[in-house]
């Protein structure tokens, strides 16, 4: 027989924009209660206003991925307005990219502590209870650069490997926790706009013509999470038809 699928509580970091955003409207239009975190608190509460209104459950947070007690009050305030938490969508990301020569140390800086340690975060704040709960979802959101690396992007694609790396990790360790890694290519949202090298941010435009929708991989997150729980969807890599 055919079963109601119960909503779940989801967590998704950088959800004022792009992939994020995408992935939050989708859920909560499949049923979710969606907990948006990201720092741009405006956004969020817009975004959270637009799902309320259409008849999605969602509650907005500021939060600030690089420090583990911004990580910490976004978890406790779900988890005290909910009760208990389904799946974390580790989704905050940056991409500034350049080549190693011009030395932006700041900037690789910056990638390890938003792509990695933010994950890393996210992870610790979630998994004690997950674990208590005895179930409980992380989804991490790695890149096609986390299966090959191209110029200008050695310092992101590292940071993407070390996503799918420690994911894989976690896996293995879990026993009731899914662990789900989700490798997006080209995808249209603001990411280009943290390149601050302008030759590498033109080139890497120009190649957004093929862009699949931000909606695409908001789909593959529904998908991974929509499973029974004892099936664990453990990589999924969603790009454009037309990218090399
Ligand atoms: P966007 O720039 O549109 O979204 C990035 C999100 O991350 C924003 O919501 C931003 O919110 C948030 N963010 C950045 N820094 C922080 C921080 N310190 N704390 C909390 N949130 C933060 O890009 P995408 O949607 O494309 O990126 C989402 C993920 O997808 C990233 O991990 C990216 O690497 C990955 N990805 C994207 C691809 C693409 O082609 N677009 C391809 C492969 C992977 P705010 O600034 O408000 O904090």
């Amino acid at each position: 027989p055919s079963t109601t699928p119960v909503p779940k509580v989801v967590l998704i970091t950088g959800a004022s924009s792009g992939i994020g955003e995408a992935t939050a409207r989708r859920l909560a239009a499949a049923g979710h209660h969606v907990v948006l975190g990201a720092r741009r608190a405006g956004r969020l509460a817009l975004l959270a206003k637009e799902i309320e209104a259409q008849s999605g459950s969602a509650l907005a947070h500021e939060l600030d991925v690089t420090d583990p007690a911004s990580v910490a009050a976004f978890v406790r305030a779900a988890h005290d307005r909910y009760g208990h938490l389904d799946v974390l969508v580790n989704n905050a990301g940056v991409m500034p990219l350049s080549r190693l020569d011009a030395l932006r140390v700041d900037e690789w800086n910056q990638m390890i502590d938003v792509n990695l340690r933010g994950v890393l975060h996210g992870i610790a704040a979630v998994l004690p209870i997950m674990n208590a709960q005895g179930s409980g979802h992380i989804v991490n959101i790695s890149s096609v650069s986390g299966l090959r690396v191209d110029p200008t992007a050695a310092v992101y694609a590292a940071t993407k490997h070390a996503v799918r790396a420690l994911s894989e990790g976690l896996r293995q360790e879990s026993r009731d926790v899914r662990v789900t890694v989700i490798s997006p290519g080209l995808t249209r949202s603001e990411l280009t706009a943290s390149i601050a090298d302008g030759t590498v941010r033109d080139a890497v435009e120009g190649q957004m013509d093929i862009a699949i929708p931000a909606a695409a991989i908001g789909e593959a997150v529904l998908f991974a999470i929509s499973q029974p729980a004892e099936v664990d969807v453990n990589e999924l890599v969603v790009r454009p038809t037309a990218q090399g």
